[in-house]
């Protein structure tokens, strides 16, 4: 096959597109990555800002599809910090010897179907072309950094980071005056980190968000090898959780226990640290009262730790409990109390325009030698809308989800054949620990093709109404929640002008049961020729 040739192409090597490569491989398929960066890791190789680590349990945040590689690797910390991940990463690179089938530096511009000949051409935006039957977009749900809408970045003369896209070489801030924009996860990790070094540092918060401790620690070695004798009940266990990690979930309602059992509750979920706090209650996302108790159990924990009344205010969030994703922090509240830290609220007045010296609001100037914009990502939909993706009509995707996206089950979007997408809007995705999604994306992607060639089929595509219907089963199961009652990237909220559509679908094993269900009735859903 020529060069340019392959039954499968696949964009972006992080976790997603990596097990894509090493499974269509093991099906016999002639298979290439094209990936933008200049190496393996997506989030991980892009993410390098100071204090980056993953929030979902190392042990649980790996790959399971081959239990050597889980038995063999060793984690260094509870949660591992982004140049550990990568280094993991590039060992299952090379362990799956994926490396020389991987173009770096190649940015796809554009991917087009041809009906005639049922071949997906690819370009780069430097005019390189690929053909391949199957074309599998694993390009991330959060690999697009929002920037800020700020007037006259040119003027500021110091240099300005995004933490979505981190220099390689790390930065220095010893003895700078720093400015951080935003209070989301990623800030919440770095602002700690940042403050060590810097000779002052000013958060900028729009909005104050919930964060819990992580309780991050070295990986005890009886701890790791206890679950390693029985990795497989670990990752089942997980399995049976909404949200696709262990939880440690309660079963009985917040409305059915007392005051003092729920005060108990949270004081031991405050313990545990990390994201078990969605196993609190059952109707933690259900029940305005029980999300209104866990969000005052919070500020007060706020208060209790930051020693300015009145800082302690702006710091309170006053949102629906998990409505945005929360976050989990190392000593990020405790940052607030040292001296030559600050927290600007801007939630009234935003940040007018970039000065010579720094940031301008409402004519008051603040002078930083550095900027660092914590303001996240165009989530979900970002990656595929930046690519000009044209399906079996002249239509392009970004013009058929003008309104919101549009999936069969996160996997497929109707009218564009032998098309993939891993972990994409409508499938659990970023309400889960995204690995085992993404494993079980990949692997319904491989059964199907299989299925394709067992029964002589060469097009598989969503059935519109298929579509339509997981679409509406995707709204309601949300609306049915709070998490549509806040300003959240799950919705779109932070990029102005974006559809205010609720993108991830809520529950991993339902979903995984749907998609066996669809298996078993023989790609129900889709089109088969
Ligand atoms: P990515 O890792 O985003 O990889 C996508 C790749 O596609 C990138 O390398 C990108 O360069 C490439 N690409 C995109 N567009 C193009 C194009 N046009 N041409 C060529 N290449 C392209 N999830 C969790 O479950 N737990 C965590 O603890 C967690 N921590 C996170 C921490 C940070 C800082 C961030 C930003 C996200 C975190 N996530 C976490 C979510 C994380 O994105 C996923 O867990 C996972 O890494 C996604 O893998 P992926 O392969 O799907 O996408
Ligand atoms: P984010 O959660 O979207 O947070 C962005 C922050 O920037 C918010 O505080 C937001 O304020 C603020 N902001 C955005 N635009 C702004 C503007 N124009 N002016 C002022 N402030 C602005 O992004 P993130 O922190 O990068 O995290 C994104 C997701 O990545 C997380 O939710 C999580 O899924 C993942 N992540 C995980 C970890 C981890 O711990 N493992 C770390 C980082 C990221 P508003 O809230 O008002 O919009």
């Amino acid at each position: 096959m020529a060069d340019n040739q392959a039954d499968m192409i696949i964009i972006g090597a992080g976790f997603a597109g990596l097990y894509m490569l090493h499974t269509a491989r093991k099906l016999g398929l002639s298979a290439r990555i094209l990936e933008a960066g200049d190496g393996v890791g997506g989030t991980w190789y892009w993410n390098r800002y100071p204090g980056a680590r993953c929030d979902v349990p190392s042990l649980e945040y790996s790959f399971q599809f081959d239990d050597d590689l889980q038995q063999e690797w060793q984690w260094s910390e509870r949660y591992a910090p982004q140049a550990e991940i990568l280094s993991y990463l590039n060992h299952v690179t090379d362990r799956f010897d994926l490396r020389g089938h991987i173009q770096f530096n190649t940015r796809v511009a554009t991917a087009s179907y041809d009906e005639n000949s049922n071949r997906w051409t690819i370009e780069s935006d430097e005019g390189q072309s690929h053909q391949a039957k199957f074309c599998v977009f694993a390009t991330g749900c959060l690999s697009v950094s929002n920037k800020p809408n700020i007037q006259n970045e040119d003027l500021f003369k110091g240099p300005i980071y995004h933490t979505g896209q981190w220099s390689q070489q790390g930065v220095d801030f010893s003895d700078l005056n720093v400015a951080v924009v935003g209070t989301g996860s990623s800030a919440i990790q770095a602002i700690p980190v940042i403050a060590e070094q810097a000779a002052s540092l000013s958060v900028f918060q729009r909005s104050a968000g919930y964060t819990v401790p992580a309780h991050n620690r070295p990986m005890d070695e009886a701890e790791q090898n206890a679950i390693k004798s029985n990795y497989a009940r670990l990752r089942e266990s997980a399995s049976q959780q909404f949200s696709g990690n262990e939880l440690f979930s309660n079963t009985r309602l917040a409305s059915e226990m007392s005051a003092e059992e729920i005060r108990q509750e949270c004081e031991r979920r405050w313990e545990m640290g990390g994201l078990y706090w969605y196993g609190a209650f059952p109707d933690l996302l259900l029940d305005q009262k029980t999300n209104d108790m866990v969000a005052d159990f919070f500020r007060e924990k706020i208060q209790e730790i930051i020693s300015d009344p009145e800082l302690a205010k702006t710091l309170m969030p006053d949102t629906v409990f998990g409505c945005k994703r929360m976050s989990v922090d190392t000593d990020y509240y405790q940052t607030f109390n040292l001296p030559h830290v600050s927290l600007i609220d801007i939630s009234e007045s935003p940040i007018d325009a970039y000065t010579e010296k720094g940031l301008v609001i409402k004519d008051k100037e603040y002078e930083f030698d550095a900027i660092v914009l914590a303001t996240g990502f165009d989530a979900m939909t970002g990656a595929l809308d930046r690519i000009e993706i044209r399906g079996r009509q002249a239509q392009t995707l970004k013009e058929k989800w003008a309104d919101g996206p549009l999936t069969y089950l996160g996997l497929q979007s109707a009218g564009f054949p032998n098309m993939f997408i891993i972990t994409g809007p409508g499938s659990p995705s970023v309400l889960t620990n995204m690995i085992p999604s993404i494993e079980q994306h990949v692997e319904f992607v491989k059964d199907a093709i299989d299925y394709m060639h067992r029964n002589k089929f060469s097009v598989i595509e969503a059935d519109v109404t298929a579509e339509d219907a997981w679409v509406a089963h995707v709204n309601e199961v949300a609306e049915s929640t709070l998490l549509h009652s806040c300003n959240s990237w799950y919705l779109g909220a932070n990029v102005p002008g974006k559809p205010r559509v609720f993108m991830p679908y809520l529950g991993f094993p339902p979903y995984v049961e749907k998609c066996e269900q669809v298996v078993k009735n023989e790609y129900e859903g889709f089109i088969l020729k």
